[in-house]
């Protein structure tokens, strides 16, 4: 144990998932849930680990509490890494590091009265006097804004806030350091999460306790957070202090996130850059940045001048020639529909063409001609079912860095650290350093 090391501390996290095939259930790939992920939580601090749903957050909880094996990484609890720990460690790290589920009523035994569920930690952690235990489940019942009445009563007579309220008395009880909540009132009504994150709020400066808030809603965490970590595809794109992030965010994913969280004046809606693009499988991520698929600022190559907007649809439809998702009679279909032709032996290669141009909005042509030449051949080449020649001569003539390099996480100008090409300049962020602040 070291004094000064970080509450927690994780380290290149990963945690593969086997996708198997046949009767020997052999290897074909993996599902890279979490990929690679860094941060640490002070006592006292609140991590917000943000994101979309399937992006790897509740794989990262369980795995950084080792309820899950991680394939790779280090998680080091008091500067102790938990992946060495000894059974009698474990059950104390058990203690120490107490998680809270998203459905709080999958976390109780329907048969057990609340109070035995309270005590449960307590009596398993070695806590023998029946006694003190109920006087302590009665005092943390009230302490969560439930009645010390309560305690005789059965999971099915509370709503689900109460429920989780529950809940947090029970991971209180056994005095835990470290809380790892994971979307803890997305699955509440929305007229009590706000009671629900006060609570947790008020719990963390009252017992002075680690907490790593995960939610896929950048507004809750921006409430409740200190410093804010968002993950992209079992990646870590962007960390540093809330405000900050807020303030001055330095990832395109960020800033897609922050504005696309609803806004209270009217005259701010309607503003925000829309995420274009599928969210890719974490089994195929694709090369290079992962977000560059989707991302509004992907980087246009040399030698070209592109309007971003123009630029972006194009990588849209590289990326669907790449991936063969184009689908030809589908189109041929739409421009039967919209116009005068009946037979699909009549649809002309220009009209499909333009129905394609249409469909990824692409402007009718580029500004660049250059590029509009590379684009309608490979128009042509789609058209002509021969996805392999179009798809290899727009890697050439489209190639941008963000495809065909990994990102490194560098410290940005704002001071704190992200994971994008645009900041290339900046100083590169060693995995486990601590990152989520700037140096002063
Ligand atoms: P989040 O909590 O951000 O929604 P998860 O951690 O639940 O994301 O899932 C991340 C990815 O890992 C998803 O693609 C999910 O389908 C996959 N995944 C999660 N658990 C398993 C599992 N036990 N086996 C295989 N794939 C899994
Ligand atoms: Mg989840």
């Amino acid at each position: 144990m070291s004094a000064d090391a970080p509450l927690l501390e994780v380290r290149n996290l990963k945690k593969h998932y086997p996708i198997q095939r046949g009767i020997f259930g052999g290897e074909v790939g993996r599902i890279r849930a979490v990929d690679g992920v860094s941060f640490s939580v002070e006592r006292g601090e609140t991590l917000g680990l943000v994101g979309e749903s399937g992006c790897g957050k509740s794989t990262a909880a369980t795995t950084m509490l080792r309820l899950e094996e991680p394939t790779d990484g280090d998680v080091l609890f008091d500067g102790v890494d938990i992946t060495e720990y000894d059974d009698r460690e474990l059950k104390r790290f058990r203690r120490r590091a107490q998680m809270i589920f998203q459905d709080p009523t999958s976390s109780f035994d329907p048969r057990m009265s609340i109070g035995e569920s309270v005590a449960e930690p307590l009596r398993i952690h070695g806590m023998s006097d029946g006694n003190r235990r109920r006087a302590i489940v009665k005092d943390l019942l009230e302490r969560v804004g439930m009645s010390g009445d309560d305690i005789d009563r059965y999971p099915h007579e509370f709503s689900g806030g109460q429920k989780q309220r529950i809940a947090l008395a029970r991971a209180l009880s056994v005095n835990p350091d470290l809380i790892v909540a994971d979307e803890p009132a997305s699955a509440l009504d929305v007229s009590i999460q706000a009671d629900i994150l006060q609570l947790i709020s008020d719990l963390q400066e009252e017992f002075g306790l680690g907490v790593v808030f995960i939610s896929h809603d950048l507004g809750v965490i921006r409430d409740i957070a200190d410093n804010v970590a968002v993950m992209y595809l079992g990646e870590i794109v962007e960390t540093g202090p809330t405000e900050q992030v807020f303030d001055s965010p330095q990832h395109p994913y960020t800033r897609a996130l922050i504005d696309s969280i609803p806004s209270p004046n009217p005259r701010e809606r309607g503003m925000a850059v829309e995420l274009t693009g599928d969210v890719p499988s974490p089994a195929n991520p694709p090369s290079g940045c992962r977000f560059h698929t989707r991302c509004p600022e992907v980087i246009q190559p040399e030698g070209y001048d592109f309007e971003q907007s123009a630029w972006r649809s194009v990588m849209n439809f590289r990326t669907k020639v790449t991936t063969r998702q184009i689908d030809l009679d589908g189109i041929r279909e739409f421009v039967i529909a919209e116009t005068d032709v009946t037979d699909p032996e009549d649809v002309t290669h220009d009209q499909m063409v333009d129905a394609i141009r249409s469909d990824f909005d692409i402007p009718d042509t580029l500004s660049d001609p250059e590029a509009e030449s590379v684009l309608s051949d490979a128009l042509e080449r789609v058209v002509r079912d021969e996805f392999d020649e179009a798809s290899a001569s727009l890697a050439e003539a489209f190639e941008t860095v963000c495809a065909t390099d990994s990102p490194d996480m560098v410290r940005t100008e704002a001071g704190h650290s992200a994971s994008c090409h645009l900041h290339d300049q900046s100083v590169e962020v060693e995995p486990g350093e601590r990152i989520a602040q700037s140096d002063d």
